[in-house]
């Protein structure tokens, strides 16, 4: 299998601003920011989409929100934030490869677009 975008950035083999490290996710500032700070965190196994999860991942992506949250307290988003995971081509996904967007230096709004 061919390695996702976010497998070679946490392989190093893609250059990226890296935020946050441990033995089961990645976080790293998003190339193309939609908000003041804008990183992701993404599951260091490479499951496609939150839709493709299944009850094996069910610690992974706990530990991946809980760590969401520790991200956003590290990149001092005192005021709020919002999380994001975008779901298939109608979910405004691009990357295969499992993403939550931690959002954040500005008011968000809603509905988003
Ligand atoms: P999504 O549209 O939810 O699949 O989000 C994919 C995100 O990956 C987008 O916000 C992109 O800007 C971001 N992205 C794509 N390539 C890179 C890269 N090389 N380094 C960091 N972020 C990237």
């Amino acid at each position: 299998m061919n390695k996702t975008l976010f497998e070679k950035i946490i392989a190093r083999e893609i250059p990226a601003a890296i935020v946050y490290e441990d033995d089961l996710v990645f976080a790293f500032r998003d190339i193309h920011p939609q908000a003041p700070v804008h990183a992701l965190i993404v599951p260091k196994k490479p499951v496609p989409r939150i839709s493709e999860a299944t009850a094996d991942d069910q610690k992974l992506l706990g530990h991946l929100l809980l760590k969401a949250a520790e991200v956003a307290k590290q990149l001092d988003l005192k005021n709020g934030y919002r999380l994001v995971i975008n779901n298939g081509a109608d979910g405004g996904e691009t990357v295969p490869h499992l993403h939550v967007h931690i959002l954040g230096g500005r008011p968000m709004a809603w509905p988003p677009g």
